[in-house]
């Protein structure tokens, strides 16, 4: 165990894409499995964790609202959608040891606490892993926000977003071979030149408050840990590249 980890306290931003696995929708129960494993490792290297986890493999406001459902009504419904991941991620956590709270900005007290955040910091200061749920409680925001908003209240290090890639490239490396892999950015690389990272207002909430964002794959098991160890592929969106 590290006495002075590079980072104290981080969020991990994880899409609900990514609890799908290999499934065309939902929670794979394995996938949560090897995140979770793999926060417990990164924890255990001396950095207090909290996560925001979105909701995309269950339900997306902006498709249904398309498909008729209004816009406000259908977002409600994507943040429900994020709780049950959060509790997901709850689940697999505690199954190793890794004691968790979920708080969710929409109060559910039959089923978590509610975002309350000196609570939260309290969580984080014992050890636990802190998961928020229901987004920023607010309908025409994202995770992403949600995830820049959380990462700003707890004074957090680091912006920890796990994709599908290890990092930002020029184009889509699924698509283009030739494409190039970025090892820093600024923000303002990734705001003019609408990189798809994560949407503009969580880049520039967490410019603002001057907390790197770091890309790097989720699907790498071990990834997370050597990423928080200053090694691994990731590309690092900072002030100045
Ligand atoms: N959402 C919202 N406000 C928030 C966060 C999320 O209305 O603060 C809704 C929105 O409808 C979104 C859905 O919840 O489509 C799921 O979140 P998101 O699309 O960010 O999840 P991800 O793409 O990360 O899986």
């Amino acid at each position: 165990m590290s006495s002075t980890p590079k980072y104290r306290r981080v969020l991990l931003k994880v899409s609900g894409e990514a609890l799908m696995g290999g499934q065309a929708f939902g929670i794979d129960i394995a996938t949560v499995d090897r995140i979770a494993a793999d926060v417990k490792e990164a924890k255990e290297a001396g950095t207090q964790h909290c996560m925001v986890i979105g909701g995309g493999n269950i339900f997306r406001g902006l498709s249904a609202a398309a498909k008729g459902i209004d816009r406000s009504t259908a977002d409600y419904m994507g943040m429900l959608a994020t709780v049950m991941n959060a509790l997901a991620m709850q689940a697999a956590l505690e199954r190793i040891g890794v004691e968790s709270r979920v708080q969710s900005a929409i109060p559910m007290s039959a089923v978590c606490e509610p975002y309350i955040r000196r609570r939260a910091l309290r969580h984080l200061e014992k050890g636990r892993v802190v998961i928020f749920a229901a987004g920023t409680g607010n309908p025409f925001f994202t995770t992403d926000t949600a995830a820049a908003l959380r990462a700003a209240e707890m004074s957090c290090n680091a912006l920890l977003k796990g994709t599908k890639v290890d990092g930002v490239y020029s184009s889509d490396p699924v698509k283009v071979p030739t494409a190039e892999r970025y090892a820093a950015l600024s923000y303002h690389d990734v705001l003019a030149r609408d990189l798809k990272v994560m949407d503009a207002s969580a880049v520039s909430l967490s410019r603002e408050n001057k907390i790197p964002i770091i890309v790097f794959s989720i699907n790498d098991r071990g990834a997370l840990a050597a990423v928080l160890r200053g090694e691994g592929r990731a590309t690092v969106i900072g002030e100045s590249a």
